[in-house]
């Protein structure tokens, strides 16, 4: 028998929409020139780049459509941030940023640390994944280079008050960065009224092509290409410009723009009804993050005392496409660094399932979640040595976790 497919992971990424695809044609084979050429044919797609690059000053709030740097996505331009801002800022050699940053800022932060000598500044959070506004404080000094905190969180959705904290950067005197991935279309922004000096951000996550993002840089703020060569984008990012790319981004943020209330009011709303839903069928599950502040779009429910990886098959086996934090390494299924950072004890963040919207769901997907996921937990909790009646673990098995 068919399922219905219902597809509730637009945190990792999304459908292209059939407005941007269109859009995007004709710049592989008719418009085909390069924009940096001379001639007509180069002019042309010239000006469909600038006008690609007025959309996305649109969406960010930004002052002026230069401001905006077309690199190949969110790893990019978060990898681009870090490493410009050490180059810009002779005297100052440390970063600081939080614990439950994407890889493409973790990773890097770990690679400067061993490569450079570079010290960088982690701040925990708390158990809903609000950054330590105080041990923030305490870590800005003269010393302090550059600050990346993203402005909302993958796994959990939980938002940060970028604003507030690019302003303490700002009073230290130094850059502030943030990886806006997963918030760039989900939120309002208006960078010309804040101290942001960089932020990152990435096509697929709101219906447009992969392999296609943007950084943003504030005039006036110093910035040194990560990648060597031509002298495209006035010399901030190098290699012929990926055209279908960028026609393709510069709709998505014109649709992203337009339609952000509605969209998003539309989504919170089924967002909602699941959660509302798989709380009052399922005990022993609880919504982790910051529920009073996060993106419309992202549910992070943990499922005590079951793996979050077991969850997942058996829904996708009911044609539900959903995400777990954990990440299988050397045989053992380890909770989300983001997770553990909030301290969600170790039998909860297994469970952990994250549910991301976008406004191409529908409330018969919400139902056909609610409809199966009671079944699934309960045979879960049956098979589960963690698990007896009523949630608590028997005393006889003790989990050892490594
Ligand atoms: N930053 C965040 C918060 C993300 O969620 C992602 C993608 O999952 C990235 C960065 C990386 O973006 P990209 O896939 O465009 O490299």
């Amino acid at each position: 028998m068919s399922v219905r497919p219902v597809y509730l992971d637009n945190n990792a990424t999304t459908k292209v929409d059939a407005r941007v695809v269109s859009a995007m044609l004709p710049y592989f084979n008719e418009q085909f020139g390069n924009p940096s050429s001379m001639h007509a044919f180069g002019a042309k797609v010239g000006g469909a780049v600038r006008d690609a690059r007025g959309k996305l000053q649109q969406l960010l709030g930004a002052e002026h459509d230069h401001e905006v740097v077309f690199t190949s996505g969110g790893t990019e331009s978060d990898n681009a941030a870090l490493l410009s801002a050490l180059e810009v800022s002779p005297g100052r050699d440390e970063i600081i940023t939080s614990a439950v940053e994407h890889p493409a800022i973790l990773s890097m932060c770990e690679h400067l640390e061993k490569s450079r000598g570079t010290r960088v500044h982690v701040i925990g959070v708390d158990s809903q994944g609000r950054l330590d506004i105080e041990a923030y404080r305490k870590a800005l000094s003269e010393k302090t280079a550059l600050v990346s905190i993203m402005w909302a969180n993958n796994e959990t959705g939980t938002i940060n008050p970028v604003a507030e904290l690019a302003e303490l950067a700002k009073e230290a005197g130094a850059l502030f960065h943030t990886d806006a991935v997963q918030a760039v279309g989900k939120v309002p922004i208006d960078l010309k009224t804040t101290e942001i000096d960089m932020l990152s951000l990435s096509g697929h996550k709101l219906h447009g092509p992969k392999g296609i993002g943007a950084l943003y840089v504030r005039r006036g703020v110093r910035f040194k290409s990560l990648l060597k060569g031509g002298h495209q984008e006035r010399g901030r990012r190098a290699g012929t410009e990926n055209t279908p790319g960028i026609v393709g981004l510069g709709v998505a943020a014109a649709i992203a723009h337009a339609d952000l209330a509605t969209d998003m009011a539309y989504i919170s709303g089924l967002r909602d009804r699941l959660e509302k839903g798989l709380l009052q069928r399922i005990g022993k599950s609880f919504v982790t993050g910051d529920s009073a502040n996060r993106l419309p779009n992202t549910s992070n429910i943990a499922f005590e005392f079951i793996e979050g990886e077991a969850i997942l098959l058996l829904l996708n086996r009911a044609g539900i496409a959903a995400s777990s934090g954990s990440a299988c390494t050397s045989g053992s299924l380890e909770p989300s660094h983001v997770l553990r950072a909030m301290g969600v004890p170790y039998t909860a963040a297994h469970g952990a399932i994250r549910f991301s919207f976008s406004r191409d769901n529908s409330a018969e997907d919400v139902d056909q979640v609610l409809d199966v996921m009671p079944g699934i937990i309960e045979r879960l909790r049956d098979l589960s040595p963690f698990w007896t009646e009523g949630g608590a673990k028997p005393a006889t098995f003790q989990p050892t976790y490594a």
